[in-house]
């Protein structure tokens, strides 16, 4: 068992073979599982073995397994069910549309006039440059090594 680990966490349990999944993958610190939610077919998460609420809390070893695997899952999906494209997805928090509260980065294919089966946009808002550059500021001095 992994020491972070929780009891009530669906994912914890696939994680140790306690609940069922359709695995794709395995790495020793992360998983590849079929999404039991196939808008298109093709939707595959990458989780990590270890708890990881959100972003927050995914360290930097973590964080490269699971963005490994998405990479190479990715282009298996995409491959596998000859997909026109892909999204990669990921949700943190209530205000971000997260429901499962343990880090997942979803693979979506997506096929030609699919729009009816999966809606993602934003509304257009485009700030004056010296907005953008305070922000790019911001941000940039936040970085960490
Ligand atoms: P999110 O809204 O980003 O937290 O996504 C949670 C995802 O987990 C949804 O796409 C669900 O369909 C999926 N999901 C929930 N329970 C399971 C499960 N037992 N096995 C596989 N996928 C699941
Ligand atoms: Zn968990």
């Amino acid at each position: 068992m992994h020491d972070r680990f929780d009891p009530d966490c669906i994912f914890c349990r696939i994680a140790m073979g306690a609940a069922p999944a359709s695995i794709v993958a395995e790495t020793p610190l992360a998983l590849a599982i079929m999404d039991i939610n196939q808008p298109t077919p093709g939707h595959v998460l990458i989780i990590p073995r270890a708890h990881v609420r959100t972003i927050d809390d995914l360290d930097a070893e973590t964080g490269a397994a699971v963005f490994g695997l998405t990479l190479k899952t990715a282009k298996a999906v995409k491959q596998a069910v000859s997909a026109d494209g892909l999204n990669l997805f990921q949700a943190n928090e209530a205000a971000g549309q997260q429901d499962v509260f343990h880090f997942h980065v979803h693979i979506i294919a997506r096929f030609a006039g699919d729009r009816d089966r999966i809606r993602f946009g934003w509304r257009t808002n485009l700030p004056p440059r010296s907005e953008l550059d305070q922000m790019a500021g911001a941000i940039g001095a936040l970085l960490q090594a």
